[in-house]
């Protein structure tokens, strides 16, 4: 069962996020809305996936960019309140994608430890390193991930907007993760 919605068109977008940079981000990067040369301001957090089949069509300044393996905020929660406490952002785009290489890490182990030990590493630290470290990395099914952090985020930010999103490899787009 499809558990995303597209966003094609301004009614696509939920309404609690019209009037908010997820409205905006979704208008500059699904619907072509025109760019500004730059905010003002950054008015947004975006958590995504350090996955280099992404680009996002936003203006220069709008957003801080925070990627992770998997989109994975649970390692960089300082920066997160740092872009909120500081940077003064008051929604996070919380961004999965299809097609994630943090989901089902065990199924790449031998590919990991062999592609370390190519440039250098023992096999016993390249496999005490995965072992020791893809736990905290692996995402499983990437829409639930992404719906169980944007719980965590909003209870521990419970003033903050979160959205939860899926950038669409297939075809470029951002859905909204059904909640
Ligand atoms: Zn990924």
């Amino acid at each position: 069962m499809k558990n995303f919605i597209d966003i094609h068109s301004e009614e696509d977008i939920p309404e609690i996020w019209r009037k908010t940079p997820i409205g905006a981000l979704l208008r500059y990067h699904n619907l072509g809305a025109p760019l500004p040369p730059r905010s003002d301001k950054p008015e947004l957090l975006i958590g995504m996936c350090m996955d280099s089949r992404k680009q996002l069509r936003i203006p220069d300044n709008f957003a801080f960019i925070l990627r992770t393996g998997g989109a994975n905020l649970r390692l960089s929660e300082f920066r997160v309140s740092y872009a909120i406490a500081v940077g003064g952002v008051r929604a996070i785009a919380l961004m999965g994608h299809t097609q994630c290489g943090m989901s089902g890490l065990l199924n790449r182990r031998e590919i990991f430890i062999s592609g370390l030990i190519d440039v250098g590493w023992t096999r016993k630290d390249a496999e005490s390193h995965f072992d020791s470290l893809a736990p905290q990395h692996e995402i499983g099914p990437e829409g639930d991930f992404i719906r169980a952090e944007t719980r965590r985020l909003r209870l521990l930010y419970p003033k903050i907007i979160v959205a939860p999103l899926l950038y669409r490899i297939e075809d470029g787009s951002v859905a909204w993760l059904k909640e």
